[in-house]
């Protein structure tokens, strides 16, 4: 249970003066986290941790003959005549002459209420004024002042002013405000920091206030203490709880599995082609965690089109020879049924049984599965996570790998550990090519090992940037590759959030290209049954229809080799990564393959800069550097994977340093104080609830 010392950071936002549920609404909507139980609410943490971007300096302090060109000034004044716009002048706004012994000043107001203005700008009285100046016949003005304060309240009127990321239905103020009175629930708390750590940085509690009532620009940036110190926090935070999962996965003491290797000598043998230098150096280190005594715990990082099936199934196939049985987990069932096409003839030449089970087989298909499951016939089973579910039980499961981890989250990945009963080694498998730093916060508790070479004859492939518009010439070049023998994929993108959105926008692109080319196109889309999405994929494949429209169903994993030509609609929604994933796609077989990004509209200087990275380079880890770099990480992965931790106080592109600084420490805590027990240990369990990793906490009482 959270320690109720930081009960008031988890309270709703509406608990707060002048936060009604409305505007609790919009902060949700800003700063709110989606909650195990249910959308995002907005809790007075969200608030603290939405950290400013800017800042408003109103320091300057000018006599009004010596106001400056632009940029936001605050002066003192003694209001003069109010001019009202008159009784036909309905248009022309209200105005106030102002002065000081220097000169003058125009307070200018668009339909204002006279009786406000009456009651904050009295002729005669002196006033501060702050706010943005212009000029106007040659004389400075000042339209909509941001401030209007009296002599006394000089005190009160912020100098410097945090600018925060905002919706268009949340004023700047009322944002403020409330950031302002969450600061005011900050609890002191024990520092998790080892005081051998000699830092400058502030406490916690301290670093929260600097960095939301910034001084100067510099403030701002990613290298300021404060920034640091939160950010710290937080990729500590992070690791820590990457460690005790690695820690508690660990624990469970594995098996030694390991066999005679002649299934796998078999299956060599059965291959059409050599295995490349990575693929055989990535078998062996899975093949020698699956020998020791340690439980396996390992990532494969593969660009797509590595070649990361094989290295998969040579693992299963190593599992079912020292007398086990291995699992395939996959997203979807498409992929699961194209794994299942390619992997059973392989394996059967190493005399292993191979069986399929996705939420699709039902009934006597499905009982027949679950008991050959049970009496040991089955060595290898391929599906979604329906793998998973109740009744499906294993006669010894010793291997779990789980392909294209990013579209599984990490909550998953322990929630199926904790269900497949056993300790199964675990081997899961990405194309998602992170940043190395970046993969230290997502993958921190597994070992890695990468594919670096692709397998031999990959053509490259040509990639242009195109703007929709110019759609006729995309058709007359489809035409042209089709009559050559081609085959086309033609994505549509997530464009709402509304997948019957999605669905209608490939359905419109789909009558489209219907129209152009009769009879050889198809659509595959999420809301399609399973059925009819594999009969239009079996008629692609089989080349019945030679263009393949789709919502990103098909990013993850699918093999048409004879497919040279990838068409993405509205490129500049996805991701770099996701983009390349769907390029990936093609160019497998022997012929040149294509893939044309087009655009809607105007791209802005960062979009073209984005799309052009991928034309010009095909390595996967350099295209996720560079959308690192221009993007940030949040959005690195297009739309947000689900095994995505979302860093808020942290820049991972800014503080990588900080992540490997954070993961060394974390492993030094739990080495010194295993149980966190210690006072300072004590203190760290506080920051692992303050940044919700309530789960690490409960493994660590699991032992
Ligand atoms: P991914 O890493 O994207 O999952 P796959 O495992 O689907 O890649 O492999 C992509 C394609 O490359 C498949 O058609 C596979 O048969 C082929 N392939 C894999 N390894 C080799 C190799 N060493 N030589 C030639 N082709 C290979
Ligand atoms: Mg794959």
């Amino acid at each position: 249970m959270r320690p109720p010392v930081l009960n008031p950071l988890f309270a709703s936002a509406s608990t707060l003066r002048g936060i009604g549920p409305k505007v609790e609404k919009s902060l949700a909507k800003l700063v709110g986290r989606p909650t195990d139980r249910g959308p995002a609410a907005a809790r007075i943490v969200d608030l603290l941790f939405h950290l400013p971007t800017g800042l408003i300096d109103r320091s300057a302090r000018p006599t009004l003959d010596s106001m400056p060109e632009e940029g936001i000034v605050t002066v003192e004044v003694t209001v003069g005549r109010h001019r009202p716009p008159g009784a036909r002048g309905q248009r022309r706004p209200y105005r106030i002459e102002c002065y000081d012994e220097t000169g003058s000043l125009l307070l200018v107001f668009f339909h204002p209420r006279s009786d406000w203005l009456a009651r904050n700008l009295p002729e005669g009285e002196k006033r501060f004024v702050s706010g943005s100046v212009e000029w106007y016949g040659g004389l400075p003005q000042m339209v909509h002042p941001d401030h209007i304060v009296a002599r006394e309240e000089f005190a009160r009127l912020p100098l410097v002013e945090p600018v925060y990321p905002l919706t268009a239905d949340l004023p700047p103020k009322l944002l403020a405000r409330s950031i302002e009175a969450a600061l005011d629930l900050v609890p002191q708390l024990p520092d998790w920091h080892d005081e051998r750590l000699k830092r400058d940085w502030p406490g916690f509690a301290a670093a929260l206030l600097s960095v939301h009532r910034p001084r100067k620009t510099s403030d701002l940036e990613p290298e300021a203490p404060s920034r640091q110190r939160l950010a710290y926090d937080e990729l500590l935070a992070n690791q820590l709880a990457l460690a005790l999962t690695r820690r508690h996965l660990k624990r469970a003491s594995g098996r030694r599995i390991s066999g005679s290797g002649d299934r796998r000598a078999k299956l060599l043998a059965a291959l059409p082609y050599a295995l490349t230098g990575s693929q055989t150096a990535a078998i062996e280190q899975v093949l020698a965690d699956m020998a020791a005594g340690e439980r396996m715990l390992r990532l494969l990082q593969g660009d797509v089109g590595s070649g990361k099936t094989i290295v998969a199934l040579f693992a299963l196939v190593a599992a079912v020879e020292a007398g086990a049985q291995g699992a395939l987990m996959v997203p979807t069932d498409l992929l699961a049924r194209q794994h299942h096409a390619n992997i059973a003839p392989l394996a059967a030449a190493a005399g292993i049984d191979v069986d399929l089970l996705t939420g699709r087989e039902k009934g006597r298909a499905r009982s027949d599965v679950l008991a050959r499951l049970r009496d040991g016939r089955t060595g290898i089973l391929i599906g979604t996570h329906a793998l998973f579910q109740e009744g499906v039980e294993f006669a010894d499961l010793g291997l779990i790998v789980i392909d294209e981890q990013h579209r599984f989250g990490v909550h998953q990945r322990l929630a199926l550990q904790a269900k497949s009963g056993g300790n199964p080694d675990l081997l899961v498998m990405t194309a998602t090519p992170i940043p190395r730093t970046l993969a230290l916060t997502v993958y921190g508790d597994m070992d890695v090992s990468r594919l670096t070479e692709k397998p031999p004859g990959r053509q490259p492939i040509d990639t242009r940037v195109l703007p929709v518009d110019r759609l006729a010439d995309v058709l007359a070049g489809l035409r042209r590759a089709i009559d050559g023998g081609a085959r086309v994929y033609w994505v549509c993108p997530l464009v709402a959030d509304s997948e019957a959105l999605d669905v209608a926008a490939a359905e419109a692109r789909f009558g489209e290209l219907d129209k152009a080319f009769p009879g050889m196109v198809g659509l595959v889309h999420g809301r399609m049954r399973g059925p009819a999405k594999d009969a239009v994929m079996q008629r692609f494949q089989a080349g019945d229809i030679k263009i393949l429209v789709a919502t990103t169903v098909i990013e993850v994993g699918v093999d048409v080799p004879e497919a040279t030509v990838m068409v993405i609609d509205n490129a500049e929604r996805f991701g770099l990564a996701q983009l390349h994933q769907l390029r990936g796609r093609v160019g497998r077989g022997s012929t040149r393959s294509a893939c044309l990004l087009l655009y809607q509209g105007q791209l802005g200087e960062t979009a073209k800069k984005r799309l052009a990275v991928l034309r010009e380079t095909d390595d996967g880890f350099l295209i996720a550097e560079e959308d690192l770099r221009l993007r940030g990480s949040g959005e690195l992965l297009g739309t947000r994977p689900a095994g995505m931790p979302t860093v808020r106080l942290a820049d991972v592109a800014a503080h990588g340093d900080l992540i490997a600084t954070a993961r060394d420490d974390a492993q030094l805590i739990l080495a010194r104080d295993p149980d966190l027990a210690t006072p300072r240990g004590a203190a760290l369990r506080l920051l692992l609830y303050l940044f919700e990793r309530d789960e690490a906490i409960r493994l660590l009482a699991a032992g």
